[in-house]
Protein backbone atom coordinates (compact mmCIF):
# COMPACT_ATOMS: atom_id res chain seq x y z
CA UNK A 1 0.00 0.00 0.00
CA UNK A 2 1.67 3.34 -1.23
CA UNK A 3 1.31 6.10 1.30
CA UNK A 4 -0.53 9.23 0.25
CA UNK A 5 0.25 12.71 2.33
CA UNK A 6 -1.73 15.36 0.13
CA UNK A 7 -5.19 13.38 -0.68
CA UNK A 8 -8.05 15.24 -2.14
CA UNK A 9 -11.71 13.92 -0.93
CA UNK A 10 -14.33 15.25 -3.40
CA UNK A 11 -17.91 15.91 -2.64
CA UNK A 12 -20.90 17.00 -4.56
CA UNK A 13 -24.68 17.14 -3.12
CA UNK A 14 -27.14 16.86 -6.27
CA UNK A 15 -30.57 15.47 -6.75
CA UNK A 16 -30.12 12.49 -8.33
CA UNK A 17 -29.73 10.32 -5.38
CA UNK A 18 -31.91 9.82 -2.46
CA UNK A 19 -34.21 13.00 -2.97
CA UNK A 20 -32.87 15.87 -1.77
CA UNK A 21 -29.37 14.96 -2.28
CA UNK A 22 -27.28 12.16 -0.13
CA UNK A 23 -25.85 14.21 2.77
CA UNK A 24 -22.45 15.83 2.24
CA UNK A 25 -21.46 14.62 5.99
CA UNK A 26 -22.18 10.80 4.67
CA UNK A 27 -20.17 11.53 2.21
CA UNK A 28 -17.58 12.92 3.17
CA UNK A 29 -17.30 10.80 6.54
CA UNK A 30 -17.18 7.75 4.25
CA UNK A 31 -14.21 9.36 2.10
CA UNK A 32 -12.71 10.18 5.60
CA UNK A 33 -13.14 6.46 6.38
CA UNK A 34 -11.46 5.29 3.66
CA UNK A 35 -8.54 7.49 3.91
CA UNK A 36 -7.95 6.32 7.35
CA UNK A 37 -8.28 2.82 6.19
CA UNK A 38 -5.64 3.33 3.51
CA UNK A 39 -3.19 4.95 6.24
CA UNK A 40 -3.45 8.47 3.61
CA UNK A 41 -3.40 11.96 5.03
CA UNK A 42 -6.11 13.75 3.38
CA UNK A 43 -4.95 17.63 2.91
CA UNK A 44 -8.34 19.19 1.62
CA UNK A 45 -11.46 18.05 1.28
CA UNK A 46 -13.78 19.73 -1.91
CA UNK A 47 -16.79 20.17 -1.56
CA UNK A 48 -19.91 21.05 -4.71
CA UNK A 49 -23.62 21.89 -4.23
CA UNK A 50 -25.09 21.72 -7.23
CA UNK A 51 -28.74 20.64 -6.08
CA UNK A 52 -29.89 22.63 -9.21
CA UNK A 53 -28.14 21.28 -11.54
CA UNK A 54 -28.03 21.70 -15.10
CA UNK A 55 -25.48 20.30 -17.17
CA UNK A 56 -22.64 23.29 -17.79
CA UNK A 57 -23.30 24.81 -14.26
CA UNK A 58 -19.76 25.65 -12.56
CA UNK A 59 -18.48 23.37 -9.97
CA UNK A 60 -15.95 25.93 -8.09
CA UNK A 61 -14.47 22.94 -5.83
CA UNK A 62 -14.28 20.64 -8.62
CA UNK A 63 -12.44 23.51 -10.50
CA UNK A 64 -10.46 23.92 -7.42
CA UNK A 65 -9.14 20.45 -7.07
CA UNK A 66 -8.23 20.07 -10.83
CA UNK A 67 -6.13 22.84 -10.47
CA UNK A 68 -4.66 21.77 -7.53
CA UNK A 69 -4.02 18.46 -9.23
CA UNK A 70 -2.04 20.11 -11.98
CA UNK A 71 -0.28 21.99 -9.37
CA UNK A 72 1.35 18.85 -8.68
CA UNK A 73 0.11 19.50 -4.57
CA UNK A 74 -2.47 16.53 -4.63
CA UNK A 75 -1.32 12.54 -4.91
CA UNK A 76 -4.68 10.83 -5.00
CA UNK A 77 -8.20 11.63 -4.83
CA UNK A 78 -10.99 9.99 -2.51
CA UNK A 79 -14.65 10.19 -3.90
CA UNK A 80 -17.65 8.66 -1.96
CA UNK A 81 -19.11 7.22 -5.81
CA UNK A 82 -17.62 7.69 -9.04
CA UNK A 83 -21.36 9.68 -9.91
CA UNK A 84 -19.86 12.14 -7.68
CA UNK A 85 -16.98 13.08 -9.67
CA UNK A 86 -18.56 13.56 -13.21
CA UNK A 87 -21.54 14.07 -14.35
CA UNK A 88 -20.78 13.61 -17.93
CA UNK A 89 -18.63 11.31 -19.47
CA UNK A 90 -16.39 14.01 -21.24
CA UNK A 91 -15.71 15.70 -17.94
CA UNK A 92 -14.29 12.13 -17.06
CA UNK A 93 -11.88 11.90 -19.84
CA UNK A 94 -10.34 15.88 -18.84
CA UNK A 95 -10.19 14.35 -15.54
CA UNK A 96 -8.41 11.16 -16.63
CA UNK A 97 -6.19 13.37 -18.62
CA UNK A 98 -5.26 16.22 -15.76
CA UNK A 99 -4.35 13.06 -13.73
CA UNK A 100 -2.07 11.72 -15.99
CA UNK A 101 -0.60 14.72 -16.69
CA UNK A 102 0.30 15.18 -12.77
CA UNK A 103 0.96 11.69 -12.75
CA UNK A 104 -1.59 11.12 -10.36
CA UNK A 105 -2.89 7.79 -10.64
CA UNK A 106 -4.88 6.74 -7.12
CA UNK A 107 -8.34 7.19 -7.20
CA UNK A 108 -10.47 5.70 -4.70
CA UNK A 109 -14.22 5.40 -3.92
CA UNK A 110 -16.01 3.96 -0.88
CA UNK A 111 -17.55 1.69 -3.53
CA UNK A 112 -14.38 0.05 -5.07
CA UNK A 113 -11.20 1.57 -6.68
CA UNK A 114 -10.08 2.71 -10.28
CA UNK A 115 -6.07 3.01 -10.81
CA UNK A 116 -6.40 5.55 -13.23
CA UNK A 117 -2.92 4.76 -14.41
CA UNK A 118 -4.14 1.38 -16.06
CA UNK A 119 -6.00 0.66 -18.88
CA UNK A 120 -8.52 -1.31 -17.01
CA UNK A 121 -9.33 1.31 -14.70
CA UNK A 122 -10.02 3.52 -16.79
CA UNK A 123 -12.64 1.56 -18.81
CA UNK A 124 -14.42 0.82 -15.75
CA UNK A 125 -14.40 4.31 -14.80
CA UNK A 126 -15.80 5.53 -18.33
CA UNK A 127 -18.55 2.43 -18.10
CA UNK A 128 -19.17 3.96 -14.75
CA UNK A 129 -19.73 7.45 -15.85
CA UNK A 130 -21.52 6.63 -18.35
CA UNK A 131 -23.95 4.70 -16.45
CA UNK A 132 -24.40 7.22 -14.15
CA UNK A 133 -24.65 10.14 -16.60
CA UNK A 134 -27.78 8.28 -18.20
CA UNK A 135 -28.76 5.74 -16.16
CA UNK A 136 -32.02 5.39 -17.16
CA UNK A 137 -31.53 6.03 -21.00
CA UNK A 138 -28.99 2.70 -20.32
CA UNK A 139 -31.77 0.92 -18.20
CA UNK A 140 -34.31 1.34 -21.23
CA UNK A 141 -31.68 0.41 -24.16
CA UNK A 142 -30.71 -2.88 -21.88
CA UNK A 143 -34.61 -3.71 -21.82
CA UNK A 144 -35.14 -2.91 -25.66
CA UNK A 145 -32.01 -5.25 -26.43
CA UNK A 146 -34.05 -7.66 -24.61
CA UNK A 147 -36.98 -7.07 -26.31
CA UNK A 148 -35.07 -7.31 -29.55
CA UNK A 149 -33.44 -10.56 -28.48
CA UNK A 150 -36.86 -12.03 -27.69
CA UNK A 151 -38.08 -10.81 -31.03
CA UNK A 152 -35.54 -12.08 -33.01
CA UNK A 153 -35.94 -15.78 -31.69
CA UNK A 154 -39.48 -15.45 -33.43
CA UNK A 155 -41.11 -15.55 -29.59
CA UNK A 156 -43.62 -13.06 -27.89
CA UNK A 157 -43.25 -11.13 -25.34
CA UNK A 158 -45.61 -10.15 -22.59
CA UNK A 159 -47.12 -6.77 -21.03
CA UNK A 160 -50.01 -5.58 -22.53
CA UNK A 161 -53.02 -7.18 -23.67
CA UNK A 162 -53.50 -10.03 -25.68
CA UNK A 163 -53.21 -9.87 -29.18
CA UNK A 164 -57.01 -10.50 -30.92
CA UNK A 165 -57.08 -14.40 -32.61
CA UNK A 166 -54.36 -15.40 -29.68
CA UNK A 167 -54.85 -16.95 -26.23
CA UNK A 168 -52.84 -14.51 -23.41
CA UNK A 169 -49.26 -16.83 -23.70
CA UNK A 170 -49.66 -15.74 -26.86
CA UNK A 171 -48.79 -18.31 -28.88
CA UNK A 172 -52.21 -20.79 -28.94
CA UNK A 173 -55.02 -19.57 -30.97
CA UNK A 174 -58.04 -18.57 -29.90
CA UNK A 175 -60.37 -20.84 -31.92
CA UNK A 176 -63.30 -18.42 -32.25
CA UNK A 177 -61.35 -15.49 -32.65
CA UNK A 178 -59.21 -17.24 -35.14
CA UNK A 179 -61.94 -17.83 -37.46
CA UNK A 180 -62.84 -14.56 -36.94
CA UNK A 181 -59.85 -12.80 -38.20
CA UNK A 182 -59.82 -15.36 -41.29
CA UNK A 183 -63.68 -14.13 -42.41
CA UNK A 184 -62.29 -10.75 -41.90
CA UNK A 185 -59.56 -11.46 -44.40
CA UNK A 186 -61.41 -13.43 -46.68
CA UNK A 187 -64.38 -10.65 -47.04
CA UNK A 188 -61.64 -7.80 -47.32
CA UNK A 189 -60.15 -9.59 -50.12
CA UNK A 190 -63.12 -9.84 -52.05
CA UNK A 191 -63.55 -6.58 -52.15
CA UNK A 192 -65.95 -5.34 -48.76
CA UNK A 193 -65.37 -2.18 -46.94
CA UNK A 194 -63.60 -1.94 -43.51
CA UNK A 195 -66.52 0.00 -42.38
CA UNK A 196 -69.12 -2.64 -43.41
CA UNK A 197 -66.78 -5.69 -41.51
CA UNK A 198 -67.15 -3.27 -39.06
CA UNK A 199 -70.91 -3.12 -38.80
CA UNK A 200 -70.86 -7.22 -39.52
CA UNK A 201 -68.47 -7.47 -36.22
CA UNK A 202 -70.83 -4.88 -34.31
CA UNK A 203 -74.18 -7.05 -35.25
CA UNK A 204 -72.69 -10.40 -34.31
CA UNK A 205 -71.40 -8.57 -30.48
CA UNK A 206 -67.95 -9.26 -31.42
CA UNK A 207 -65.48 -6.87 -29.72
CA UNK A 208 -61.44 -6.12 -29.38
CA UNK A 209 -59.74 -8.14 -26.83
CA UNK A 210 -60.04 -4.88 -24.18
CA UNK A 211 -64.44 -4.97 -24.92
CA UNK A 212 -64.34 -1.91 -27.64
CA UNK A 213 -66.35 -1.94 -30.73
CA UNK A 214 -64.25 -2.41 -33.54
CA UNK A 215 -63.61 0.81 -35.48
CA UNK A 216 -62.62 0.78 -38.62
CA UNK A 217 -58.91 2.03 -38.21
CA UNK A 218 -58.24 -0.75 -35.69
CA UNK A 219 -59.39 -3.16 -37.85
CA UNK A 220 -57.06 -2.60 -40.51
CA UNK A 221 -54.69 -2.56 -38.02
CA UNK A 222 -55.24 -5.90 -37.42
CA UNK A 223 -55.84 -7.13 -40.87
CA UNK A 224 -51.92 -5.58 -41.52
CA UNK A 225 -50.46 -6.67 -38.65
CA UNK A 226 -47.98 -9.85 -39.79
CA UNK A 227 -48.23 -11.59 -36.25
CA UNK A 228 -51.84 -13.10 -38.11
CA UNK A 229 -49.79 -14.92 -40.71
CA UNK A 230 -47.18 -15.54 -38.44
CA UNK A 231 -44.49 -13.27 -38.86
CA UNK A 232 -42.91 -11.60 -35.89
CA UNK A 233 -43.04 -7.98 -35.75
CA UNK A 234 -40.63 -5.75 -33.51
CA UNK A 235 -40.87 -1.90 -33.62
CA UNK A 236 -42.50 -1.88 -36.69
CA UNK A 237 -39.75 -4.63 -38.73
CA UNK A 238 -40.87 -7.72 -39.40
CA UNK A 239 -38.49 -10.24 -38.10
CA UNK A 240 -39.06 -13.86 -39.44
CA UNK A 241 -40.89 -16.65 -38.66
CA UNK A 242 -42.64 -16.11 -35.21
CA UNK A 243 -43.15 -19.15 -32.89
CA UNK A 244 -46.75 -19.43 -33.28
CA UNK A 245 -49.20 -20.72 -36.01
CA UNK A 246 -50.25 -18.72 -38.29
CA UNK A 247 -53.97 -17.91 -38.78
CA UNK A 248 -54.01 -17.41 -42.22
CA UNK A 249 -51.51 -17.89 -45.18
CA UNK A 250 -48.40 -15.83 -45.64
CA UNK A 251 -50.36 -15.64 -49.06
CA UNK A 252 -53.22 -13.82 -47.80
CA UNK A 253 -51.16 -12.07 -45.77
CA UNK A 254 -49.34 -10.49 -48.11
CA UNK A 255 -52.53 -9.71 -50.58
CA UNK A 256 -53.89 -7.53 -47.83
CA UNK A 257 -50.92 -5.65 -47.14
CA UNK A 258 -50.83 -4.54 -51.24
CA UNK A 259 -54.83 -4.14 -50.76
CA UNK A 260 -54.87 -2.40 -47.76
CA UNK A 261 -51.98 -0.13 -48.39
CA UNK A 262 -53.15 1.08 -51.72
CA UNK A 263 -52.46 4.86 -51.92
CA UNK A 264 -55.72 5.11 -53.61
CA UNK A 265 -58.21 2.75 -51.51
CA UNK A 266 -56.68 5.58 -48.38
CA UNK A 267 -58.10 8.87 -50.51
CA UNK A 268 -61.74 7.68 -48.95
CA UNK A 269 -60.68 6.90 -45.61
CA UNK A 270 -58.02 10.45 -45.67
CA UNK A 271 -60.74 13.63 -44.08
CA UNK A 272 -60.41 16.09 -46.85
CA UNK A 273 -60.50 19.77 -44.70
CA UNK A 274 -62.85 22.34 -46.16
CA UNK A 275 -63.71 25.84 -44.47
CA UNK A 276 -65.76 24.39 -41.55
CA UNK A 277 -64.37 20.98 -40.96
CA UNK A 278 -64.57 20.51 -37.54
CA UNK A 279 -66.54 23.26 -37.05
CA UNK A 280 -70.17 22.84 -37.19
CA UNK A 281 -72.41 20.95 -34.84
CA UNK A 282 -76.18 19.21 -34.66
CA UNK A 283 -77.67 21.32 -32.45
CA UNK A 284 -79.74 18.18 -31.88
CA UNK A 285 -77.32 15.86 -30.37
CA UNK A 286 -73.84 18.24 -30.27
CA UNK A 287 -72.00 16.30 -32.46
CA UNK A 288 -69.81 17.58 -34.98
CA UNK A 289 -70.83 17.38 -38.42
CA UNK A 290 -69.03 15.80 -41.01
CA UNK A 291 -68.81 17.61 -44.99
CA UNK A 292 -69.40 14.64 -46.95
CA UNK A 293 -69.68 14.72 -51.22
CA UNK A 294 -73.03 13.50 -51.81
CA UNK A 295 -74.69 13.36 -55.39
CA UNK A 296 -73.95 16.53 -57.25
CA UNK A 297 -73.41 18.63 -53.67
CA UNK A 298 -71.61 18.82 -50.75
CA UNK A 299 -73.01 18.78 -46.95
CA UNK A 300 -72.12 19.08 -43.55
CA UNK A 301 -73.77 15.53 -41.99
CA UNK A 302 -74.61 14.61 -38.14
CA UNK A 303 -73.49 11.12 -38.77
CA UNK A 304 -74.97 8.37 -36.95
CA UNK A 305 -73.63 4.61 -36.67
CA UNK A 306 -70.22 2.93 -36.56
CA UNK A 307 -67.34 5.45 -36.27
CA UNK A 308 -69.72 8.14 -35.52
CA UNK A 309 -71.92 8.04 -33.30
CA UNK A 310 -74.18 11.65 -33.95
CA UNK A 311 -77.91 11.15 -34.21
CA UNK A 312 -78.06 11.19 -38.06
CA UNK A 313 -81.19 14.07 -38.13
CA UNK A 314 -79.34 17.09 -39.40
CA UNK A 315 -77.65 17.82 -42.84
CA UNK A 316 -77.35 20.97 -44.52
CA UNK A 317 -75.81 22.18 -48.14
CA UNK A 318 -72.03 23.26 -47.46
CA UNK A 319 -71.45 25.85 -50.04
CA UNK A 320 -74.17 28.36 -49.14
CA UNK A 321 -73.74 27.61 -45.03
CA UNK A 322 -70.17 28.59 -45.59
CA UNK A 323 -70.67 31.29 -47.53
CA UNK A 324 -72.87 32.85 -44.65
CA UNK A 325 -70.63 31.84 -42.17
CA UNK A 326 -67.69 33.61 -44.27
CA UNK A 327 -70.05 36.86 -44.63
CA UNK A 328 -70.94 37.02 -41.04
CA UNK A 329 -67.12 36.93 -39.97
CA UNK A 330 -66.22 39.52 -42.23
CA UNK A 331 -69.20 41.88 -40.77
CA UNK A 332 -67.88 40.81 -37.88
CA UNK A 333 -64.77 42.60 -38.29
CA UNK A 334 -65.72 45.67 -39.40
CA UNK A 335 -68.67 45.69 -36.41
CA UNK A 336 -68.71 47.99 -33.04
CA UNK A 337 -69.45 44.23 -31.39
CA UNK A 338 -65.47 43.32 -32.64
CA UNK A 339 -64.24 46.64 -31.21
CA UNK A 340 -65.52 46.57 -27.67
CA UNK A 341 -64.35 42.50 -27.67
CA UNK A 342 -61.09 44.26 -28.68
CA UNK A 343 -61.15 47.23 -25.90
CA UNK A 344 -61.75 44.40 -23.26
CA UNK A 345 -58.91 42.73 -25.31
CA UNK A 346 -56.67 45.79 -25.01
CA UNK A 347 -57.78 45.59 -21.45
CA UNK A 348 -56.49 42.20 -21.09
CA UNK A 349 -53.09 43.61 -22.98
CA UNK A 350 -52.49 45.17 -19.60
CA UNK A 351 -53.09 42.21 -17.92
CA UNK A 352 -50.59 40.36 -20.54
CA UNK A 353 -47.76 42.88 -18.98
CA UNK A 354 -48.71 42.50 -15.32
CA UNK A 355 -48.36 38.75 -15.73
CA UNK A 356 -44.75 39.23 -17.58
CA UNK A 357 -43.68 41.29 -14.76
CA UNK A 358 -44.93 38.16 -12.49
CA UNK A 359 -42.93 35.89 -14.35
CA UNK A 360 -39.92 37.76 -14.45
CA UNK A 361 -40.25 38.58 -10.28
CA UNK A 362 -40.79 34.51 -10.19
CA UNK A 363 -37.70 34.08 -12.23
CA UNK A 364 -35.25 36.20 -9.86
CA UNK A 365 -36.83 34.68 -6.57
CA UNK A 366 -36.18 31.33 -7.84
CA UNK A 367 -32.71 31.98 -8.33
CA UNK A 368 -32.15 33.90 -4.80
CA UNK A 369 -33.84 31.11 -3.21
CA UNK A 370 -31.10 29.10 -4.82
CA UNK A 371 -28.68 30.96 -3.83
CA UNK A 372 -29.85 30.68 0.09
CA UNK A 373 -29.52 27.00 -0.15
CA UNK A 374 -26.30 27.19 -1.60
CA UNK A 375 -24.84 29.24 1.51
CA UNK A 376 -26.97 26.96 3.84
CA UNK A 377 -29.54 29.76 5.03
CA UNK A 378 -32.05 27.24 4.60
CA UNK A 379 -32.45 23.79 4.64
CA UNK A 380 -33.16 21.06 2.06
CA UNK A 381 -37.59 20.67 2.69
CA UNK A 382 -37.61 24.49 3.43
CA UNK A 383 -35.52 25.01 -0.11
CA UNK A 384 -37.76 22.69 -1.94
CA UNK A 385 -41.38 23.69 -0.48
CA UNK A 386 -40.54 27.51 -1.45
CA UNK A 387 -39.40 26.77 -4.62
CA UNK A 388 -42.21 24.51 -6.16
CA UNK A 389 -44.74 27.12 -4.70
CA UNK A 390 -42.93 30.06 -6.94
CA UNK A 391 -42.63 27.33 -9.86
CA UNK A 392 -46.15 26.63 -9.62
CA UNK A 393 -47.17 30.20 -9.45
CA UNK A 394 -45.14 31.14 -12.64
CA UNK A 395 -46.42 27.88 -14.69
CA UNK A 396 -50.31 29.55 -14.01
CA UNK A 397 -48.96 32.96 -15.09
CA UNK A 398 -47.28 31.46 -18.21
CA UNK A 399 -50.47 29.69 -19.01
CA UNK A 400 -52.91 32.29 -18.79
CA UNK A 401 -50.31 34.79 -20.91
CA UNK A 402 -50.25 32.20 -23.35
CA UNK A 403 -53.95 31.98 -23.52
CA UNK A 404 -53.99 35.85 -23.87
CA UNK A 405 -51.55 35.78 -26.49
CA UNK A 406 -53.67 33.45 -28.81
CA UNK A 407 -56.01 36.15 -30.57
CA UNK A 408 -52.86 38.20 -32.37
CA UNK A 409 -52.81 36.90 -35.74
CA UNK A 410 -55.95 39.18 -36.10
CA UNK A 411 -54.71 42.13 -35.90
CA UNK A 412 -54.21 42.74 -39.75
CA UNK A 413 -57.60 42.14 -40.25
CA UNK A 414 -60.05 44.23 -37.70
CA UNK A 415 -61.72 46.71 -39.36
CA UNK A 416 -60.71 45.99 -42.67
CA UNK A 417 -63.72 43.29 -43.31
CA UNK A 418 -64.67 45.61 -46.41
CA UNK A 419 -61.26 44.60 -48.17
CA UNK A 420 -61.12 41.29 -47.21
CA UNK A 421 -64.11 41.22 -48.68
CA UNK A 422 -62.65 41.77 -51.78
CA UNK A 423 -59.91 39.48 -51.06
CA UNK A 424 -61.49 36.66 -50.05
CA UNK A 425 -62.23 34.80 -52.65
CA UNK A 426 -58.52 34.25 -53.69
CA UNK A 427 -57.27 33.72 -50.22
CA UNK A 428 -56.19 29.94 -49.78
CA UNK A 429 -58.26 27.94 -47.37
CA UNK A 430 -55.68 27.72 -44.84
CA UNK A 431 -55.65 31.48 -44.42
CA UNK A 432 -59.54 31.42 -44.87
CA UNK A 433 -59.58 28.72 -41.94
CA UNK A 434 -57.63 30.68 -39.17
CA UNK A 435 -59.80 33.94 -39.96
CA UNK A 436 -63.05 32.23 -39.41
CA UNK A 437 -61.56 30.37 -36.14
CA UNK A 438 -60.21 33.54 -34.96
CA UNK A 439 -63.36 34.78 -34.66
CA UNK A 440 -65.69 31.71 -34.06
CA UNK A 441 -65.76 28.77 -31.73
CA UNK A 442 -68.22 26.63 -33.91
CA UNK A 443 -71.03 27.40 -35.74
CA UNK A 444 -74.56 25.56 -34.41
CA UNK A 445 -77.15 24.18 -37.03
CA UNK A 446 -80.46 23.78 -36.48
CA UNK A 447 -83.18 21.78 -38.04
CA UNK A 448 -84.89 23.43 -41.09
CA UNK A 449 -88.17 24.12 -41.71
CA UNK A 450 -88.66 23.85 -45.75
CA UNK A 451 -86.64 20.40 -46.11
CA UNK A 452 -83.92 18.97 -43.81
CA UNK A 453 -80.97 20.28 -46.23
CA UNK A 454 -82.15 23.62 -47.01
CA UNK A 455 -79.93 26.50 -45.88
CA UNK A 456 -81.93 29.67 -44.08
CA UNK A 457 -79.69 32.35 -42.19
CA UNK A 458 -81.73 31.27 -38.70
CA UNK A 459 -80.30 27.55 -39.02
CA UNK A 460 -77.13 29.39 -38.58
CA UNK A 461 -75.83 30.19 -35.49
CA UNK A 462 -72.20 31.17 -35.39
CA UNK A 463 -70.63 31.04 -31.46
CA UNK A 464 -68.74 33.83 -31.46
CA UNK A 465 -64.87 34.26 -29.39
CA UNK A 466 -64.59 37.36 -30.00
ZN1 LIG B 1 -77.17 15.12 -34.56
Amino acid sequence: MTTRTSVAIYARISQDREGAGLGIERQLADCRAEAERMGWTVAEEYVDDDISAYSGKRRPAYERMLEDLQEGIRDAIIVWHIDRLHRRPIELEEFARTCARAGVADLRTVHGEFDLGTGDGMLMARVLAAVAANESDSKRRRGRRKMQEIAEAGRPHGGGTRPFGFQSDRITHDAQEAQIIRTLAERALAGESLTSLGRWLTEEGVTTVTGKEWRTPVIRQLLLNPRIYGVRVHRGQALGPAVWEPIISPERGEALQLLLTNPERRTNRTARRYLLSGMCRCQLCGSVMYSVPRYEERRYLCRSGHDFGGCGRMAISAAPLEQIVSEAVLQRLDSPLLHDALAGRIHDDGLATELGKQIAADTSQLEELTDLYTNRAITPPEWMRARDAIEARRNAARRRLSGLTGTRNLDAYIGNGADLRRQWGELNLDRQRNIVQALVDHVEIMPGTRGTRAVAIERVNPIWRL
